[in-house]
């Protein structure tokens, strides 16, 4: 049963769009649970209606054409109950609504189960016989699997069939227009073309692309089955002398796949139909692999992995000879990808890059973190993106809600070119505080510094307005390179960065990989990334790495006087003692060699649970804390930052969230150490009446926040923003604290930062 599910899920995985999908469904259910009948329904959340869709055993004429209101019949009880309803004799249920146009007369037993994609109903599987039985245990739970495993599929063929402009449906069947749904990752709209950027090594994410050069196209496909040939022709003869002849014929049946019969002559039928080599190679693969999962012989099956093999020997060869890159971004680009990433990032050129989508991560991923401080809007965790069929088409991207739309309607494009309007006029009217500084009514000054990680993003930090950098992430620089950089070329950076500010305060953060900062020349493989070897913990289990950077960063802030220290990840005071040991004898080393060089403030960061519980005694080590909002939240809900699917959990206004805050500002306070936060929350405006209200000292955030927040400071005194804490700490859900701070913005004047942000 394993089996045969997992080969149905992947046929209606790769079918073309839902139309072929849902009869893939139909036909392959029925045989598999050996009934009359398998048909599914479909929710039309528009009009309220399930809508009979495919069927494989009732007339066939019906699919479309019944429709029931959601509450209706058997269909709207299993939609409404949301579990499955098992019956000996359908027609004699109350509930039961014959449709003389079905053909259903005959069948008497009936079992129904609900498709259900992120709780939210999608559709009715049902099966049915002439017999009158109940369904066995057996039967019902494999169908209650298969509908769960098909919800996701379903959901993206859907979206597909929008895409491709089927919104009609191959047999007429009306569907509206929806929204991708994802999470808000970099405010802003952008309006633009989507460039598809995947990972070069994996077939399953090579997106459609229109060739540009069929002729050319096919040559270069030719040239690398001819190299692959070669590879395998030359492992064959290394193989002779170790292998007997029948354990060789492996290499054989390799070969006859490549015969210009094989293989190749569906690629090239792909490549004539208009996609790209590498498109190509992956829609032929993919259907050989299909055939070979669909065998019943597991001998057979297993030779589809044979095919998955040759076509990741083809796609290497053609990696050398296939730009992957377009010629020439669009003008307005907008990088679409299962996981961006910050090197793919950094491929497209600035100026044409308008937006960023990804299927996976979350808006505090670091590819998010980046795209904030690029000023690109991003959307995060867009997981029902059917990445390889998008490439090429236009596309609106909004940052403040989430939504992205494929090949938008003009309805949509005009509304967004309106929203883009009010959004100019919005920055405008910030701009001008940009001169001002950050101080509330009742005279608090709340400095504002951005946070950065790349030489790029320091023009439009000091555009912002800001008073110096509260967080440079040095892993970054570290990230796009394909080494360690040498104390010498650290150097360099660091004084850069140091000096874009000086004399104001610059804070470069040591070294905090790991989690889902991976360096690709230092790999870490764990099971439990943002619980393992991350931040402060491998800066001190490698001190030749610390202290080379220690080294760099000080040389760094020779003369300079303005550079502070922050170490990333803290968990215990022991870290702190051995960390601040090797910058000290980092120091010493430096000034025996006959360097003049001040030791800087340094500075640790709170972002882990224990640390919240121990605060005083960190703080008694340093000159200052900065909070780290971002894993703070990740550790203490325990929901993972990166994850879309427990994405809805994670929200820095969670009640307990804010009580942690308050307890290390009043740490911090009781032990007079000036605190901090760098995390995103600091660049919410709603978030920032909370801190103010709490006593933070100062506050870092994305230059793009940053005009926004100072508005907050400039319109919010102290006591109030101490009241409206005040009332927000006694609210038990994230959601009524949000509530209650929109209408506070509101009420002060600032409704247009709750409407950008809607
Ligand atoms: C944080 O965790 O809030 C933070 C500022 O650091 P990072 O996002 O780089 O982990
Ligand atoms: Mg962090």
């Amino acid at each position: 049963m394993l089996n045969t599910l997992r080969s149905i899920v992947q046929e209606v995985t790769g079918a073309r769009d839902l139309d072929q999908a849902l009869d893939v469904i139909v036909t392959r259910v029925k045989k598999a649970m050996s009934v009359d009948v398998c048909t599914v329904y479909l929710a039309d959340r528009d009009r309220r209606e399930n809508v009979l869709m495919a069927t494989d055993g009732l007339n066939a004429e019906s699919a479309g054409a019944i429709r029931l209101k959601d509450k209706l019949g058997l269909i709207g009880l299993v939609g409404a109950r949301e579990e499955p309803l098992n019956l000996a004799d359908a027609p004699t249920h109350p509930q039961y609504q014959y449709f003389p146009e079905s053909g259903e007369e005959r069948y008497r037993s009936f079992l129904g189960v609900p498709i259900i994609h992120h709780r939210q109903l999608m559709g009715v599987l049902v099966v049915q016989r002439t017999a009158k039985k109940r369904f066995d245990e057996d039967s019902v739970t494999f169908l209650v699997t298969i509908a769960a495993q098909l919800a996701g599929a379903i959901a993206h063929a859907e979206v597909s069939g929008g895409i491709n402009g089927l919104s009609k449906g191959a047999k007429g069947r009306a569907r509206s227009i929806t929204p991708l749904q994802g999470q808000p990752g970099s405010p802003g709209v952008a309006i633009g073309t989507v460039v598809v950027s995947f990972a070069l090594a994996d077939l399953k994410l090579i997106p459609d692309r229109k060739s540009e050069d069929t002729k050319a196209d096919i040559a270069v496909f030719k040239k690398a089955v001819t190299g692959v040939k070669k590879d395998i022709q030359a492992m064959l003869e290394r193989m002779k002398a170790v292998l007997p002849a029948e354990d060789r014929a492996l290499f054989d049946a390799y070969l006859l796949m490549l015969e210009p019969n094989g293989i190749p002559a569906d690629v090239i039928r792909h490549i004539k139909q208009g996609n790209w080599a590498s498109g190509a190679l992956r829609e032929a693969i993919g259907e050989h692999v299909r055939a070979f999962d669909a065998m019943e012989d597991a001998y057979l099956r297993e030779r589809g992995e044979d095919v998955r093999d040759l076509g990741r020997r083809i796609l290497a060869k053609l990696r050398s000879n296939e730009p992957v890159a377009p010629k020439k971004y669009p003008l307005r680009t907008v990088l679409v990808g299962d996981e961006i990433t910050a090197s793919m990032l950094a491929e497209v050129p600035i100026k044409r890059l308008v937006g960023v989508v990804s299927v996976r991560g979350s808006q505090t991923s670091h590819v998010a973190i980046l795209a904030r401080a690029m000023g690109v809007s991003a959307v995060m965790g867009v997981e029902d993106l059917p990445v390889g069929r998008v490439d090429g088409r236009p596309v609106i991207v909004d940052g403040y809600t989430g939504r992205v739309y494929i090949n938008p309607p003009r309805q949509v494009r005009e509304e967004f070119k309106h929203l883009l309007q009010e959004e100019t006029e919005l920055s405008r009217e910030l701009h001008e505080l940009r001169e001002l500084p950050a101080i509330t009514p009742d005279n608090v000054g709340i400095p504002l510094y951005v946070n950065s990680g790349l030489l790029a993003d320091i023009s439009p930090s000091r555009r912002s307005g800001a008073e110096g950098i509260g967080l440079y992430r040095t892993e970054f620089p570290f990230m796009i390179r394909d080494r360690f950089p040498g104390e010498d070329e650290q150097c360099q950076i660091y004084r850069q960065v140091l000096k874009s500010f000086a004399p104001a305060p610059v804070t470069l953060r040591t070294l905090d990989v790991g989690g889902d900062k991976a360096l690709p020349y230092f790999p870490i493989e764990e099971d439990n990334p943002f619980l393992g070897w991350r931040g402060i913990r491998i800066s001190l289990d490698h001190p030749e790495i610390f202290l080379v950077q220690l080294r760099a960063l000080l040389r760094a802030s020779a003369g300079l006087g303005n550079m502070n220290l922050l170490l990333p990840m803290v968990s215990s005071v022991s870290e702190v003692d051995d960390a601040l040991r090797l910058l000290r004898r980092a120091h010493h080393e430096l000034i025996d060699s006959g360097m003049s060089i001040s030791m800087p403030r340094v500075g640790v960061m709170i972002e882990v649970p224990s640390a919240v519980y121990q605060v005083r005694e960190l703080a008694r080590r340093v000159n200052f804390l900065s909070i780290g909002t971002n894993d703070l939240t990740q550790y203490l809900l325990a929901v993972d930052r990166n994850n879309a699917r427990v994405a809805n959990l994670y929200d820095s206004l969670h009640p307990a969230v804010l009580r942690a805050l308050q307890q290390i500002v009043d740490g911090a306070k009781a032990e007079k150490t000036p605190v901090s936060v760098c995390g995103e929350m600091a660049g919410d405006p709603a978030a920032a009446i909370l801190l103010l209200g709490m006593g933070i000292d100062n506050l870092s955030m994305s230059a793009a926040n940053l005009p926004r927040v100072k508005w907050v400071i400039r319109t919010f005194t102290r006591r109030r923003a101490r009241l409206l804490l005040k009332e927000a700490l006694t609210f038990e859900y994230a959601h009524s604290v949000r509530n209650f701070l929109n209408a506070a913005l509101e009420d002060a004047g600032l409704g247009g930062l709750v409407r950008a942000g809607r």
